[in-house]
């Protein structure tokens, strides 16, 4: 009997089989698809940000829920910690812009390789294209588990002392993450938040806009997020407007605020909308001077022309048609009521949101097993002694930045060591 199977070979659970190795006791790691950390290739673009550099309070104050469950996993294995021994193992990081740390190659595959070589170092088995379908609790304790190998065809059973699910969240399916983990956790009896896609993009109204806009990214823009009056997120960063909507970090970070608000409105997104400030570094009056100095210093150009010295020429026809004007004007016919109203376009440019992203196109999964049953120093299920869970499967999600790869080290590593 192996002393400790862990499924899932994600973030999570490579680093909780490092950890469990670590005592030196046998360890396996089942992994379903063909290769481990399918979806750390596409985190951050390909670039991957491993974690954030920020401090213990900015570890937990970014997280979306439960925060307070992370204290220890964060005490115990901190982003420091996961710095160290990623660099120990041979890739080299680089902290950017928000404390984004990624490695100086810009290549995700460099932090699977460095975990990869970790697991060799410390002697975990793996066998890959192996999907646990199953898990049995023993009479004479720990677990059984039925899993299909797909490269022969045919089932088998491990057995294993101690047991941890790391099979991810429901957020991009085709990296593994189908939610296997939840049916696990429902057999045992552990009850299970409903899940919803989270940091995802954001469906919106204006939908021949956006698509007209589709590839334009906006930076140094501020984002606030409205229930009809009331302000429910607003920051400085990046946007991007895609086919159906917009997307970016700024607005995947709103849509965990949108997804709350709906969640307390049966579903509903009525009344939710996404105002974009293009120029936040100008107070309306400082904008206003500026349009006027633009306008007065090219009399006889169209206005379409004259913006182009402040916004993207995509952008130019939408503020205009929304302020009303004709783009062809020149700009000497503009008033000072015409120049207030594109002023007001420029600081507020608003979209009616329709809808969030699904589960395909979501950063994370928000839901899952609620963490009331699980034991934050350790990872351990309350219910059932030798059961471990990590990370997307758990009622925990933060922002971007890194964090969300942080709370599957922290959580990971717990889980390991204390199994
Ligand atoms: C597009 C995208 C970009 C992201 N970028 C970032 C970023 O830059 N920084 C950041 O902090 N976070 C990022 N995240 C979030 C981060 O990737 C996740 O929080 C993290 O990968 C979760 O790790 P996990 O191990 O819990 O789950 P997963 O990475 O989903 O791993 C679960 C693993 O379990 C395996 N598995 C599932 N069921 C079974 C089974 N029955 N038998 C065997 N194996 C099974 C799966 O194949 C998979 O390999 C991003 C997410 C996405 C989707």
């Amino acid at each position: 009997m192996t002393d400790v199977i862990v499924i899932g070979g994600g973030a999570a659970g490579m680093i909780a089989a490092y950890g469990a190795a670590l005592s030196g006791g046998s360890v396996l790691l089942l992994e379903k698809n063909e290769k481990l950390g399918k979806k750390i290739y596409i985190t951050g673009k390909g670039r991957c940000n491993v974690t954030n550099a920020c401090d213990f309070e900015g570890l937990i104050s970014n997280q979306c829920r439960n925060g307070r469950f992370l204290y220890s996993a964060f005490r115990r294995f901190s982003n420091e910690d996961m710095c160290e021994l990623l660099e120990s193992a041979g890739c080299r990081l680089k902290t950017e812009r928000g404390d984004r740390v990624f490695p100086v190659s810009d290549h995700a595959s460099d932090v699977t390789k460095a975990l990869t070589r970790l697991l060799s170092e410390t002697g975990v088995s793996i066998r890959l294209r192996t999907e646990v379908r199953s898990i049995e609790q023993l009479p004479e304790g720990g677990f059984a588990l039925k899993a299909f190998d797909q490269e022969h065809r045919h089932t088998e059973t491990f057995s294993c002392q101690k047991l941890i699910v790391a099979t991810g969240g429901l957020s991009y399916p085709t990296t593994g993450s189908t939610g296997d983990g939840y049916r696990f956790a429902r057999h045992f009896g552990l009850r299970v938040n409903d899940c919803l896609p989270s940091l995802v993009p954001m469906e919106v109204e204006e939908l021949r806009e956006v698509s007209e806009l589709s590839g334009l990214s906006l930076r140094n823009v501020e984002l606030s997020l409205y229930e009809e009056k009331k302000l429910l997120y607003k920051e400085l960063g990046e946007l991007l407007f895609t086919h159906r909507g917009l997307s970016g970090p700024l607005v995947l970070t709103a849509s965990s605020y949108a997804g709350e608000s709906m969640l307390s409105n049966g579903g509903s997104c009525d009344g939710l909308s996404l105002s974009i400030d293009l120029k936040p570094a100008l107070s309306a009056e400082k904008l206003d001077a500026r349009l006027l100095r633009e306008l007065d210093g090219a009399k006889n150009q169209d206005i379409k022309n004259v913006l182009r010295a402040m916004l993207p020429s995509s952008l130019i026809l939408p503020v205009l048609g929304r302020a009303g004007l004709d783009p062809d004007r020149k700009a000497n016919s503009v008033t000072r009521e015409d120049r207030q109203r594109i002023g007001a376009v420029i600081k507020d440019l608003r979209y009616q949101v329709t809808g969030l992203g699904g589960f395909n196109e979501a950063v994370i999964t928000k839901g899952g097993v609620d963490v009331k049953e699980i034991d934050p120093r350790t990872m351990e299920s309350k219910k059932f002694p030798c059961l471990y869970f990590a990370v997307d499967m758990l009622y925990l999600y933060s922002i971007t930045g890194g964090f969300n790869l942080q709370n599957s080290w922290s959580t990971g590593y717990a889980a390991g060591v204390s199994a």
